[in-house]
């Protein structure tokens, strides 16, 4: 019961209308982690400098997050992101990237990793995923996201990269983009013809919606008062997805497995983005999680009662 996760190791400076933070922990694979491990074991693969110290392994640690395929740069600087959200908070602006150690990343994963049963390509350049794939060959199930950056400047490869996963989860918008479909059932239809027996469709704080053989299932985003930061919602909606289907993956991919995946994703995601940055859901308990997965129950379930046929006046 393993999942890997390769995607970036960041350090992220964030401004929302709500507040800021200069330098905090995050990266899309940070992100997955966190959420993945509780519902499974989680081992990270990546490159950091020598920047990424002590307290930013035991955030991993603290969560039993195996770090052995961190790859640790000397005298190199971990990847860097600056981003702000306007009062959409579904929009994040990037202002600055620094690729840093990213951008001489050979992946090299361990044994351990290579026999993982569960694969994530988190948001990182289209190639670096695809040879993650193809090292990573004992995945029966391995999930990629990408974003609008690739889709603009590395479009065959990130086709090539679907194409080898059996999982998509992009934000909608994203889908569309990629397919140049603007209709969303159209445009998860395209990508599950590109190889990806399922699609999943993230909205935002609108919730998500899931696109497979079986059909069709959707679930609103949690009704929060007040969200902080969005930042890595994505990547915590697919660690609680990932991470629940790794965990019960004897059961398959039925249909009422994969509403529970996405309902747990859905509670991940909505915990990420009550704080800044992993500050929530580094403190977050199990117990809060079957609480907020209830509530999702509750909110989502009714009765089918047909109506009655009203005599003609
Ligand atoms: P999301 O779940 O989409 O909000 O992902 C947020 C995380 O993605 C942040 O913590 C960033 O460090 C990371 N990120 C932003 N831009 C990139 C990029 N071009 N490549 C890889 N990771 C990125």
């Amino acid at each position: 019961m393993t999942v890997v996760v390769v995607g970036s190791i960041a350090f992220d400076a964030v401004t929302t209308p709500f507040g800021e933070r200069g330098r905090m922990l995050g990266g899309s694979a940070v992100h997955f982690s966190l959420s993945a491990s509780f519902f499974s074991d989680v081992r990270v693969v990546g490159p950091v400098g020598d920047d990424f110290g002590e307290d930013e392994y035991a955030v991993l640690h603290d969560r039993g997050v195996i770090t052995d395929d961190i790859e640790r740069i000397e005298s190199g600087k971990t990847f860097f992101w600056r981003g702000h959200y306007d009062y959409d908070l579904n929009t994040a602006r990037t202002d600055e990237t620094q690729l840093n150690v990213f951008g001489e990343f050979e992946p090299k994963l361990s044994e351990d990793s290579k026999r993982a049963d569960t694969l994530f390509l988190a948001n990182i350049q289209p190639d670096l995923q695809l040879e993650v794939r193809n090292q990573c060959k004992a995945a029966r199930l391995a999930g990629l996201d990408s974003m609008n950056l690739w889709i603009d400047t590395a479009r065959d490869s990130l086709v090539r990269a679907i194409g080898a996963v059996d999982l998509v989860l992009m934000n909608d918008a994203e889908l569309r983009m990629l397919t140049d479909e603007p209709n969303l059932a159209r445009a998860a239809a395209a990508v599950r013809a590109l190889g990806p027996r399922i699609v999943v469709a993230k909205q935002g704080e609108y919730g998500a919606a899931l696109f497979s053989e079986e059909g069709f299932f959707a679930l609103p985003g949690y009704p929060l008062e007040d969200v902080l930061d969005p930042t890595g919602a994505g990547d915590s909606f697919a660690g609680g997805f990932l991470g629940y289907l790794d965990a019960h993956r004897e059961d398959g991919l039925s249909e009422p497995v994969l509403q529970r995946a996405m309902t747990y994703g859905s509670v991940m995601a909505s915990f990420n983005v009550e704080e800044f940055g992993t500050e929530r859901v580094r403190r977050l308990t199990i117990d809060e999680i079957n609480e907020r997965f209830a509530e999702f129950k509750h909110m989502t379930h009714f009765e089918a009662i047909p109506i009655e046929v009203r005599a003609a006046r």
